[in-house]
């Protein structure tokens, strides 16, 4: 007997396409406010998802959507913060 796995699936926030959740990288606004880059999936928090690509990230920071999806202001550090973490997640791949 074949069990098919249930594959969540998630929108992108930069490029708006849905994809398997394990194609994404999730970000996680925490109860106390800060942000994190999520790879477990399993954080608490409100959470925002964002393919695994450069791309998709540039945009998202760069244009606001991450802190919109977040409902949160991300400050210079924070963005700066997110981008050496979605880096590091990035050469991991
Ligand atoms: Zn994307």
């Amino acid at each position: 007997m074949v069990r098919r796995k249930h594959q969540p699936e998630r929108t992108c926030i930069g490029c708006r396409e849905v994809k398997h959740k394990r194609e994404l990288i999730r970000v996680v606004r925490t109860p106390e406010g800060g942000v994190i880059v999520d790879p477990t999936g399993k954080a608490n928090g409100r959470g925002a998802y964002v393919c695994k690509s450069d791309g998709c990230w540039q945009k998202s920071l760069s244009r606001g959507q991450l802190a919109r999806a977040l409902k949160l202001t991300l400050s210079q550090e924070e963005m700066v913060m997110l981008e050496s973490l979605l880096k590091a997640e990035l050469s991991k791949i």
